[in-house]
């Protein structure tokens, strides 16, 4: 049985009463890596793992909250939302309902079922398809009548005050405007976005999940930070209309940090080369040039382990492994770093023969087998019917 049937299922069994189920799927993002708090440009799409809700209200002033995954079932009066640390899983979908009250939307009582695919913790952004599913479902059934990009906006700020991570606009982006394959050009400064195709035939996006996280993440998330923000400082003072790395060039870069700061330096030319990567990236995919694509996924990569310094040895021995086989046209590490998934362009007749070199070189070497993933751009955010 499908999971839409299964939570519509359990739902009806629980409440008695016909939900109407909304999906959110994951994401995955192709180029453009610590690029979004630079004002920068990123790549996403949506996958075709989701999250689903069914959802509908109820006269009681209550939340009615039930979780396949984690067996569990919790009431939460929509008067006075708070994070629960008791039960984190509620913080995504009780945080949106506050987002709504924020705004000074009234959040009547629901009853709401949970399930889905997206694997929890990988990088793929499960918990904004939790926020981006119950965001469009509150949205529904309450007739708020937001757009698709408030819904975005939401769900963010429902991960920033419940979940307390200060994530971009990425995830719930991709999740929400996700388009069959089709990746998405984003701009992070202005949010103009495009459609880019991708022609996957022939090839299939696999991902091997490192099933590691190293505890330096968000520290050196926090550093990365801040010497992004030293360097457009340094390349300030000579070039005062340079509002964010966005703007800035490799020859300011070089001329304005390099004899100053030799780390600063390094961090912002992986930053500027990266942006224009996207771009390049782009004209790829429609000229479809797959091969040029999966390069600069490599070329990311390298940017990411030598000179931004947020791969780990893990990362690092997946990438270096699939390089032995030509039928791996690219592959690079995804997300913040320090562990996760890697993200790999590989032939369709080959990808059982690379899953299992790399699987068991893995496990060799770090003493567990890495989690393997297919993937395919896919649509966003919607209701089922
Ligand atoms: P990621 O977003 O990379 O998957 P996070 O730690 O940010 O990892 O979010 C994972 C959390 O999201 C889970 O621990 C859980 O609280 C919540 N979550 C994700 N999927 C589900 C689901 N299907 N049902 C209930 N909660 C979920
Ligand atoms: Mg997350």
């Amino acid at each position: 049985m499908d999971l839409t049937q299964h939570i519509r299922n359990t739902f009806i069994h629980r409440f008695g009463a016909e939900p109407i189920i909304v999906r959110s799927p994951g994401r995955i993002n192709l180029i453009g890596e610590h690029t979004d708090y630079n004002d920068g440009l990123v790549l996403p799409a949506a996958i075709d793992k989701a999250v689903y809700v069914a959802v509908k209200e109820n006269p009681h002033n209550v939340m009615r909250l039930v979780s396949d995954e984690y067996k569990d079932v919790v009431e939460v009066p929509v008067a006075n939302l708070a994070p629960s640390s008791a039960k984190p899983w509620t913080n995504y979908i009780v945080g949106v309902a506050d987002q709504f009250q924020k705004r000074g939307f009234k959040v009547g009582g629901f009853d709401l079922v949970i399930a889905g695919d997206v694997p929890l913790g990988a990088g793929l952004s499960s918990s904004a398809a939790v926020e981006c599913a119950t965001a469009y479902a509150l949205n529904e059934i309450f007739a708020y009548g937001l757009e698709r990009l408030e819904l975005v906006k939401l769900a963010q700020l429902a991960e920033h005050e419940f979940a307390g991570v200060k994530c971009g606009i990425m995830d719930q982006f991709a999740s929400v405007f996700g388009k069959n394959d089709h990746l998405i050009k984003l701009d992070c400064r202005s949010l103009e976005y495009t459609y880019i195709p991708i022609d996957l035939t022939g090839y299939k996006l696999i991902l091997f999940d490192s099933c590691v996280k190293h505890s330096l993440a968000s520290s050196a998330y926090n550093t990365r930070r801040e010497e992004c923000e030293s360097g457009l400082r340094m390349i300030q003072y000579y070039y005062p209309e340079v509002k964010s790395l966005r703007d800035a060039t490799l020859e300011q870069v070089v001329e304005c940090i390099k004899p100053v700061d030799q780390t600063v330096y390094k961090r912002c030319v992986y930053v500027v080369m990266e942006i224009n990567r996207v771009e390049l990236a782009c004209e790829d995919l429609l000229r479809h040039d797959l091969a040029s694509f999966g390069q600069r996924m490599f070329q990311t990569h390298a940017g990411l382990s030598c000179e931004y310094e947020v791969s780990c040895a893990e990362l690092d021995f997946l990438v270096d492994q699939v390089k032995h086989f030509p039928s791996v046209i690219g592959a690079r590490m995804m997300g913040g770093g320090f562990g996760g998934c890697t993200i790999n362009l590989i032939a369709e007749d080959s990808v059982n023969q690379v899953t299992e070199a790399v699987t068991q070189s893995y496990q060799q070497k770090f003493a567990v087998a890495p989690r393997v993933y297919e993937v395919a751009p896919s649509a966003g955010t919607a209701v089922l019917v």
